[in-house]
């Protein structure tokens, strides 16, 4: 493991899907269980769905103010999905993963693959649906969203799947409690990395006469 790799003490999750799969259902239920998670809340110029609080889905902003944030460098990463832009925060990642915590993103494939520019260690998790009558069903099922937008977002779901072959993990979402189990069970099997334990842990690692090579 390259010294250059060894940096944050913190362990960086990417999780992407297409809309529908059932990603922000199972990062909440791994994040309930697992306090130790911080999720970035990203900035969009989307508007709010019922029940979306700002600044706790996400910090919802005008499209004059997101690109001035841009302008100005703020963002890791920025894309535009499904028509609205979305970025994530730098300093705050930054800071989060220096400080030793656990960081997820919720972010699209164009975002993932900027991000692993930044932090080539980091680890991408990408959610499928069990099949595409199953993902239709969830998004009216939902009930968020107009039929608009339902049929752009499943128009999207090819291509962002297309992009699942760039992460290190799939998960299949079709029972929603197994699905949860094989999360938590990549996050585990993440935080015990040689890279991650070593910077977490790296008085036991000189103690016992380990060095990074
Ligand atoms: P969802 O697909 O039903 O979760 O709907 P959202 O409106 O919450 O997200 C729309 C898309 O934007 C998804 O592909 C997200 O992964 C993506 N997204 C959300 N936040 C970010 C972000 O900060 N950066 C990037 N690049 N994509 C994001
Ligand atoms: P995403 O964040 O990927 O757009 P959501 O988490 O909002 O997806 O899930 C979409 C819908 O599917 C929600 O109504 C959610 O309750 C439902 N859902 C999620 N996982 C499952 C599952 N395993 N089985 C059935 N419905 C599910
Ligand atoms: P929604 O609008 O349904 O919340 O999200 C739609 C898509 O945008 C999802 O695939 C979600 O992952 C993605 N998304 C949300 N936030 C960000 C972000 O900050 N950056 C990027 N690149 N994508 C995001």
């Amino acid at each position: 493991m390259p010294v250059s790799q060894i940096n944050q003490p913190g362990t960086l999750f990417v999780v992407a899907a297409p809309s529908g799969a059932g990603k922000s259902t199972l990062v909440n239920a791994l994040l309930t269980n697992d306090p130790n998670i911080m999720l970035s809340v990203s900035y969009t110029t989307r508007e709010p769905r019922t029940g979306e609080t700002n600044g706790e889905s996400y910090h919802f902003t005008t499209v004059s103010d997101f690109l001035e944030r841009q302008s100005r460098g703020e963002f890791i990463e920025s894309a535009e999905v499904h028509g609205n832009y979305y970025g994530t925060s730098k300093a705050w990642i930054h800071n989060a993963l220096e400080s030793g915590k656990d960081v997820l993103l919720e972010i699209d494939w164009q975002g993932a693959q900027q991000v692993r520019h930044f932090f080539p260690q980091m680890t991408g998790i990408f959610i499928l649906p069990p099949s595409l009558t199953a993902l239709r069903e969830r998004l009216y099922k939902r009930g968020t969203d107009s039929e608009e937008v339902i049929t752009r977002r499943l128009l999207a779901a090819g291509n962002e799947m297309a992009h699942a072959p760039n992460f290190e993990y799939v998960i299949i979402n079709e029972n929603l409690d197994s699905a949860l189990a094989d999360l938590t069970h990549v996050v585990k099997a993440a935080r015990l990395r040689f890279a991650q334990q070593f910077s977490r842990r790296p008085s036991l690692f000189y103690d016992l006469g380990i060095h990074a090579q």
